[in-house]
């Protein structure tokens, strides 16, 4: 079974592979600097309700906020380096560059998830393993 911090985790990994890069930087303003849901819609091009709903996930995952700021501040250094495996075409297609299967936006989440869970398990795998070495360096 796996922990509420790796659902987490893999919520956010997930979003960065689908280029969504820009909700992973809204919801470390919310959790680790406490900005305001309007001002971080404002700074990433989301609305308020949405930057509140992804809030809401995260917190419904791990259980509360500040168990989600104390993964999210280590976690966001460390998922932020990873790559998307997606690009932009026109209008609101992407096409994932794993497969070459062209998507509409709305589903490319749900298409990395599914087809390239592996890819997703590497990259939690080691994402779990740099943050442990984030603590462990810090406790010493
Ligand atoms: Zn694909």
């Amino acid at each position: 079974m796996r922990s509420s911090a790796e659902d987490v985790l893999e919520y956010l990994i997930v979003k960065i592979l689908a280029g969504k890069d820009n909700i992973v930087n809204a919801l470390a303003d919310y959790f680790i600097y406490g900005e305001s849901p309007s001002v971080i819609a404002l700074k990433y091009g989301l609305s308020k309700h949405q930057v509140r709903g992804y809030a809401q996930r995260i917190v419904e995952k791990i259980g509360s906020a500040t168990k989600a700021k104390a993964l999210l501040k280590y976690a966001i250094p460390v998922i932020t380096k990873i790559r998307p495996v997606t690009k932009k075409l026109n209008g609101s297609f992407v096409k994932c560059v794993l497969c070459g299967d062209e998507l509409p936006i709305q589903i490319i989440e749900d298409h990395i998830r599914k087809k390239h869970a592996v890819v997703v398990e590497e990259y939690l795998y080691s994402t779990i393993d740099l943050i442990r070495r984030s603590i462990a360096m810090e406790s010493n």
